[in-house]
């Protein structure tokens, strides 16, 4: 008696999990096909000038400023950017959806992506005096992929003028959020602030220009040497370098520039561009050169990087947040980009 219950409670419980099911594919197709025809649920409110979603994004896109980007990639979010870690991610997305907005042409490991792959080594955090630094740990230990972020804006010619700032910073160290603010989302705020322009101008160039978003920066240049290694076109089209790298704080106009002795055209390229603006731009001499363009002045190529000459306030603390970024500072050095930009490449 009892084993014939169990025997037939097993049966109706095994017919209520099996019965309605039988046939789903058909029902849960005919339930759905119906849906399929509603016209699609409307996610933004597309403005009447806008013809399409695009367009829509498109002047969103083209209404951001350098500030608003250097408060997006230095939000908690953003988790300090460190190269190899979600952060990172977050930012490179950040930098092709911008890209993509802005119809560049992806100029990445193929003619379909914005994205530059390469793997990163071991590093380990040190600090120099009050500055979070990283040294290398293992350079045989290939440990996390990393990107840079390119596109382009095609001109007349295959001639090449590159314009770039490095996207990635120290990350989340014992705790600590370091936000670079300074270091370096002021420099990819004012080279996004260059091409919003040009596309607003929509004129073509002579000279292809190229905009390049490194990581791996603060572990020793290896997004840029990854590229140099293995770029997407050949770099001997590549006639200058403009690199622009912690150029918000400091004393309005005050800026210095990063360059070996045959950096000639672009060094005179941006020290023109920052005269007609009453800003100062001189070489900086000494040997505390630090940024991307020593991978190109390595390779051969006329490289300079634009740089605040207080760009060592708070840099590598904490402490590099909005609040020692100056509008009118980013706004200047955006303007000198632009300017030597024009200067080489029309
Ligand atoms: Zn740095």
């Amino acid at each position: 008696m009892q084993t014939r219950r169990i025997f037939l409670k097993m049966l109706f419980g095994l017919g209520a999990f099996t019965l309605p099911w039988i046939g789903f594919d058909n029902k849960l197709k005919a339930a759905i096909e119906p849906l399929m025809k509603q016209p699609k649920v409307k996610l933004y409110v597309v403005p009447p000038e806008a013809q399409t979603i695009y367009e829509y994004f498109q002047s969103a896109s083209l209404n951001r400023t350098a500030m608003d980007d250097i408060l997006a990639l230095s939000a908690p979010e953003m988790e300090g950017r460190r190269t190899g870690q979600a952060g990172e991610g977050k930012a490179s997305q950040y930098l092709s959806r911008e890209l993509s907005m802005l119809g560049l042409k992806p100029m990445g490991d193929n003619d379909k992506s914005y994205a530059h792959a390469f793997t990163i080594h071991e590093v380990k955090e040190t600090f120099v005096g009050n500055r979070l630094t990283f040294t290398v740990s293992n350079p045989d230990h290939l440990r996390a992929p990393s990107l840079n972020i390119l596109g382009g804006l095609m001109g007349d010619t295959e001639e090449i003028i590159l314009v770039s700032a490095h996207y990635d910073h120290l990350g989340i160290f014992e705790g600590q959020l370091y936000p670079g603010a300074n270091d370096n989302a002021s420099g990819v705020g004012c080279v996004l602030d260059v091409i919003r322009r040009l596309v607003r101008e929509n004129t073509v160039p002579k000279k292809t220009l190229v905009f390049a978003f490194w990581s791996g920066e603060e572990m020793g240049f290896l997004g840029s040497k990854a590229f140099v290694r293995n770029p997407s076109f050949p770099l001997d089209r590549i006639k200058a370098v403009i690199n622009v790298d912690t150029i918000g704080n400091g004393m309005i106009g005050n800026f210095g520039l990063w360059a070996d002795d045959k950096a000639g055209i672009a060094v005179e390229a941006v020290q023109k561009a920052a005269a007609e603006v009453s800003a100062s731009a001189m070489v900086v001499s000494g040997n505390g050169h630090n940024s991307d363009q020593i991978t190109f002045a390595k390779a051969g190529i006329p490289a300079v990087t634009l740089l605040a000459r207080e760009w060592l306030e708070n840099n590598h603390t904490t402490q590099d947040t909005m609040g020692i970024m100056k509008r009118e500072q980013v706004e200047l050095a955006t303007e000198i980009v632009y300017r030597a930009v024009r200067n080489l490449a029309f």
